[in-house]
C-alpha cells in the first residue's frame, strides 16, 4: 500500500521543482543570466525530487532504496540552500540597481527629481538646522543645440552636472530636475561661502565651449531655511524666483549692449 503522505510530498516537491525553474528563468532572462544558479537550482531540487520519488517507489514495490534516497535527499537539501543564498544576494544586487537607476538621473548620473526629494526628505528628517535650496538653470542651451548639434547641448548638459556636482563636495548634493535645469542642497555654510561657490559655478561652466570660442553661462538663484522660507516648496520657488531674475538681468545687459 502506498503511503499518502509520501505521495502528497512527491507531489508537493515536483510541483516546487517546476514553479521554481520558471521563475528562475523568468528573473534571470530579464535580469541577466546566471549559469551556476540555473545549475545549482536545477541539481538541488532535481535530486530532492528523485528522493521523494524514489521514498514513493520503496513503498509501492517494497524494495529499498534507502541509501539511495538519503543521499538524494542530503546533497540535494546542501545544493539547494547554497542555491537559496547565492539566489538572494543576486536579487539583493538586481533590487539595489533598480533602485539606483529609479533615483539618478540615466545622463548626467547626478540625482533625479524622485532622487533629489528622497535625500531631502531623509536630511529634513534627521534635523532641523539651517541649509540652502540652490536652483541652476544653464543659459543658452536651445542655441547650443541649434549651432553645434545635439550631441553638443548633452555634452554642455553633463558638464555643467559635473561641475555643480564637484563644487558641492561634501556640503551638499544635486539633482537634474529638468532638461538643463538642476537643483542643490547645502548645509554647514555661510552666504559667503554660497557667493564663493555660485562664482565658481559660473567661472567654471562659462568655459565649456572655450575651444569653440562661445563664452557660456548659467543662471543661479538661492534661499535659506528658515529665513526665506519654511519648506522645501517655499524654498525652491523662492531659489526658482531669484534664478529668473539672474538670468533675466544678464539678458538685459547683453541686450543693452547690442
Ligand atoms: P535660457 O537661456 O533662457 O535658459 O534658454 P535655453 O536655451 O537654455 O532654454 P530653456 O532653459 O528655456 O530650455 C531648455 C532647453 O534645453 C530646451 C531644449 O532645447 C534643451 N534640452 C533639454 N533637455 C535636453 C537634453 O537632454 N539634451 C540636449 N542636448 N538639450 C536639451
Ligand atoms: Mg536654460
Amino acid at each position: 500500500m502506498v503511503e499518502l503522505r509520501k505521495v502528497i510530498v512527491f507531489i508537493f516537491v515536483s510541483f516546487l521543482f517546476v514553479y521554481m525553474i520558471w521563475i528562475n528563468f523568468s528573473v534571470l532572462n530579464k535580469f541577466g543570466h546566471k549559469k551556476l544558479l540555473s545549475a545549482l537550482m536545477i541539481s538541488g531540487l532535481g535530486l530532492i525530487s528523485i528522493g521523494t520519488f524514489f521514498d514513493v517507489i520503496s513503498s509501492l514495490s517494497g524494495m529499498k532504496f534507502r541509501n539511495l534516497i538519503q543521499i538524494c535527499f542530503t546533497a540535494g537539501a546542501i545544493i539547494f540552500v547554497t542555491y537559496i543564498i547565492l539566489w538572494s544576494n543576486h536579487i539583493a544586487k538586481i533590487l539595489a540597481n533598480l533602485n539606483q537607476h529609479a533615483h539618478t538621473d540615466a545622463m548626467t548620473g547626478v540625482y533625479n527629481r524622485i532622487g533629489f526629494e528622497r535625500e531631502l526628505m531623509k536630511k529634513s528628517s534627521r534635523k532641523k538646522e539651517s541649509f540652502y535650496v540652490m536652483v541652476l538653470d544653464l543659459d543658452k542651451t536651445k542655441e547650443i543645440n541649434d549651432n553645434f548639434g545635439h550631441l553638443n547641448g548633452d555634452r554642455y548638459i553633463i558638464s555643467a552636472a559635473k561641475i555643480i556636482k564637484d563644487e558641492m563636495g561634501k556640503i551638499g548634493f544635486v539633482g537634474r530636475t529638468g532638461g538643463d535645469e538642476f537643483i542643490a542642497f547645502l548645509e554647514n555654510v555661510n552666504e559667503y561661502d554660497i557667493e564663493k561657490i555660485k562664482h565658481s559655478i559660473k567661472i567654471r561652466v562659462s568655459n565649456i565651449f572655450l575651444k569653440e570660442n562661445k563664452n557660456m553661462n548659467i543662471s543661479i538663484g538661492y534661499s535659506k531655511y528658515e529665513k526665506d522660507g519654511q519648506d522645501y516648496d517655499e524654498l525652491l520657488r523662492i531659489a526658482d524666483e531669484r534664478m529668473y531674475e539672474d538670468k533675466k538681468k544678464r539678458k538685459n545687459i547683453i541686450r543693452n549692449l547690442q
